[in-house]
């Protein structure tokens, strides 16, 4: 168990959202064994400043320069530093803490988690952008600094929990369980018909809306697999996807003599985010138990590929490598949120996706510059699609 009187220092990027927002009650509840240095947010000032306060953190930043007189305001008196901008989230995870979490959504996140990982910190990696766009470069600079990534994603976070990093070469397969999402027996005309309020209406998880659509395209699926295969050196072709309903078994590993490790649990974030705030140690956790004999049955089947595309345009842009990812990942964000706005019908995402895809070609990506450009390309590209009338 973490030792309370010995306080481990802490930063939440993306302290606003779902994932920080599991994570600062972790910190909460765990009576100063914690010591928080830096918050971060986007927009939301009311929300950051609360947090901040709540926490007693050193160090404020919002992503939006125009609100950083608001956040002073809003910390007038509180003696906690703020800050604005880019440069400001890049402070923040460049601040002396021991463990930071990385919580932003989007390539956004990329920058600031990339600055934590280069001073060697203990990086609890939810956004998933960093592995999908950059994991090889996050990877490298991981192992340069003596930084430990500690995936956060559920299934990632399971497989971390039972993957023996010592004898990698007998590790037969991953698994990752997909939950099939809100949508997961719908017919394709239900889907073609689908609302955003259907679509973010997870039925195990709660989570952000970007993230809840991803899970009913099943591109969130397909991100992971993509995660996995720079956290777990197995190639891509052992990373397997099955689908369970319930979300209880999260990840499993399979070893060559037969045995198939899993970890399992409720759905509930705090459970995986508690597992990287203690680590390497273990420290008591709020999410509800598992009740087995209450539940009596968990359920397993095949992804059906047919009616969610997304998972097999994620498995060929990981296979072609170089650009194809960061062009997947831009054009998906820009599509979700076309949907989000009502500019596009829910089967049209990945359309636009394969579409930008298809335009963009492959490509060599190699330093974050590399990144931001193609990013930059494959959104526009993927803007022009989504904003053509009648699709
Ligand atoms: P949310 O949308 O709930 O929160 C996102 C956070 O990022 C907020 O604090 C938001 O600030 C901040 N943010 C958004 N845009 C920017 C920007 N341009 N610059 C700086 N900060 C920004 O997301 P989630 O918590 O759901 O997800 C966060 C990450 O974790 C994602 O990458 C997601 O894929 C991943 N993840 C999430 C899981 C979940 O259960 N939610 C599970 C596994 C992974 P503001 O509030 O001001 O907008």
């Amino acid at each position: 168990m973490v030792d309370a009187a010995v306080a481990r220092t802490v930063s939440i990027l993306g302290a606003t959202g779902s994932v920080g927002a599991s994570t600062l009650d972790l910190v909460k509840r765990a009576n100063g064994a914690y010591r928080v240095e830096a918050v971060t947010a986007h927009t939301n000032v009311a929300g950051l400043a609360k947090a901040a306060r709540d926490v007693g953190a050193r160090f404020a930043a919002i992503g939006d320069p125009s609100r950083y007189d608001d956040l002073k305001q809003a910390l007038d008196g509180a003696g906690i530093v703020c800050g604005a901008g880019r440069e400001a989230l890049d402070e923040a995870a460049q601040r002396p803490s021991d463990w930071i979490m990385a919580a932003i959504v989007g390539t956004a996140g990329l920058s600031p988690t990339l600055a934590a990982v280069r001073r060697g910190a203990i990086v609890a990696l939810a956004n998933k952008e960093a592995l999908v766009c950059a994991g090889a470069l996050f990877m490298q600079e991981a192992r340069r600094s003596g930084s430990t990534i500690l995936p956060v994603d559920s299934e990632h976070n399971a497989i971390h929990q039972v993957f023996d990093y010592a004898r990698i070469d007998a590790v037969e397969r991953l698994i990752l369980t997909a939950s099939g999402g809100p949508f997961r027996q719908a017919s394709l005309a239900e889907m073609r018909d689908a609302t955003p309020e259907q679509a973010v209406a997870h039925p195990n998880w709660s989570m952000g809306a970007k993230i809840s659509v991803d899970s009913a395209t099943m591109m969130n699926k397909g991100l992971e697999v993509i995660e996995a295969c720079h956290l777990f050196p197995v190639g891509q072709e052992r990373i397997e996807i099955v689908v369970h309903p319930e979300s209880i078994v999260h990840g499993m590993v399979e070893y060559v003599d037969g045995s198939v490790l899993a970890q399992l649990g409720a759905p509930d974030m705090r459970t995986p985010i508690a597992y990287t705030l203690a680590w390497p140690d273990r420290a008591a956790g709020p999410s509800p138990r598992l009740d087995l004999a209450e539940i009596g049955s968990i359920s397993f089947c095949s992804p059906d590929f047919g009616r969610f595309p997304a998972l097999g345009l994620a498995r060929s842009a990981l296979v072609a490598g170089g650009r194809s990812p960061v062009v997947l990942n831009a054009a998906n964000e820009i599509a979700v949120r076309g949907f989000l706005d009502g500019a596009i019908g829910f089967l049209d995402i990945v359309d636009a996706v394969e579409e930008t895809l298809e335009r963009m070609g492959p490509g060599r990506a190699e330093s974050l510059e590399d990144i931001a450009a193609i990013d930059l390309e494959a959104r526009r590209c993927s803007r022009a699609i989504v904003s053509r009338p009648a699709r």
